[in-house]
């Protein structure tokens, strides 16, 4: 009986070994900018000289009435952390295995979190200006989904046939936005309060049990190049939104969905993955009491739905009967590729290494240290389900 009992407990350990690791976080500290050199206070980030410990240290100092100044050091460890000077090649080994498991079948997500300005969307996306920008630039997306066509043409020859559809939207106060429509339709009529009924995103369920976005254009990813065709549509329509808000984008997230379907045409196998792309609203805390209208409105979307996004990491992580996905628009949207048993999320915690910075990133590693303390797949199963 004893034996029994202890091969029982063996397995139980080994599945709940393999489940670990679906949630990781990996933290990225950007260069300075030049604009950021001249401020001269010593810098509050400090990485072990060993790349491999995985360890970031942030020192806050403040002043009291006296004069007196004191300082406070914390210290963090991910799964990763990259130096400043680590390039995006660097990064982008590390998200490769992520990438191919879209391709095997999984349901991916990968985020980036941090303050306006810590390097969010230069890790997802690359620079700002899309089109000129040379190949070691490029961030997850483009090179995500040239990986993703490599790989396809490979499995081609044993049988693998793939389609692969795209769709790019923004979540805005609560309101979903189309960043693939054609151009000056999805960003600018949603802008106007009038509201198109013909372009109104909405999120439901069909008759399979999928998230669906009803109204969005899906794009078929028939070639490598056509990722930046994708991309420069979704600056377009995000320049048109704009004008009104020239910081709209950091106060909106863009997630870009990748679903990848495969059959095989030899043995009848198919499998279903799907890889999201998230760029995250700023995490700044906007203080309420400052702001009115239009931006008091905003800072309590953005601060709803990523202390939602927590909540559902968390509640998951905990195997809860109710995982609170509807409280956000982006945790309702990305519902079914965060609840899946075996998914896969990657979050990306970018941090700004000046000194005017520190509060907020103190504020980041912590918020990811939650995250990174979370594993969804353990207590699912320890849920049953
Ligand atoms: P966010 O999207 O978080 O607001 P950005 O990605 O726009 O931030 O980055 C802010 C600025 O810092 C941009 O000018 C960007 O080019 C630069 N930057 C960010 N990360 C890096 C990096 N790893 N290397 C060089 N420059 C970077
Ligand atoms: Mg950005």
């Amino acid at each position: 009986k004893l034996r029994v009992e202890e091969t029982m407990r063996r397995r139980l350990h080994n599945t709940i070994q393999e489940l670990k690791g679906n949630i990781r976080v990996f933290c990225r500290v950007r260069p300075l900018l030049d604009s950021e050199k001249s401020d001269n206070a010593g810098l509050p980030i400090r990485l072990p000289e060993c790349e491999d410990k995985n360890e970031i240290e942030l020192t806050q100092s403040s002043e009291n009435a006296l004069g007196k100044v004191t300082s406070k050091t914390s210290p963090f460890k991910f799964d990763r952390v990259y130096a400043p000077e680590s390039s995006q090649d660097t990064v982008f080994e590390d998200v490769s295995q992520l990438i191919q498991s879209a391709l095997d079948g999984y349901p991916v997500c990968i985020f980036a979190y941090g303050q306006t300005g810590s390097g969010k969307t230069h890790t997802m996306q690359g620079p700002d200006t899309i089109g000129d920008v040379s190949d070691d630039a490029l961030g997850i997306i483009p090179r995500a989904v040239q990986q993703i066509y490599a790989n396809t043409s490979k499995l081609a020859e044993r049988g693998w046939e793939y389609v692969l559809e795209g769709q790019f939207v923004e979540i805005y106060n609560e309101t979903l936005q189309d960043l693939l429509a054609p151009s000056g339709r999805g960003g600018s009529s949603s802008q106007q309060s009038t509201g198109d009924k013909q372009t109104k995103l909405e999120i439901y369920q069909d008759s399979d049990g999928h998230t669906r976005v009803k109204n969005v254009t899906t794009v078929r990813v028939d070639s490598a190049e056509r990722v930046h065709w994708l991309l420069a549509r979704a600056a377009e329509n995000r320049t048109v939104a704009a004008t009104n808000c020239n910081e709209r984008s950091s106060r909106s997230h863009s997630v870009f969905t990748l679903h990848l379907r495969g059959t095989n045409v030899l043995t009848g196998e198919s499998s279903s993955g799907v890889l999201n792309l998230i760029d995250l609203a700023g995490s700044e805390r906007l203080s309420n009491s400052g702001s009115s209208g239009e931006r008091l409105k905003e800072t309590q979307a953005i601060n709803k739905s990523l202390s939602s996004l927590g909540d559902v990491i968390a509640a998951l992580a905990k195997g809860s009967r109710h995982i609170p996905y509807r409280n956000s628009k982006l945790t309702h949207l990305l519902q079914e590729s965060l609840g899946a048993g075996n998914s896969k999320t990657l979050m990306f915690v970018c941090v700004n290494p000046s000194p005017a910075s520190a509060q907020e990133s103190l504020c980041s590693l912590q918020f990811a240290t939650k995250v990174n303390s979370c594993q969804i797949g353990t207590a699912r199963r320890q849920a049953g389900s």
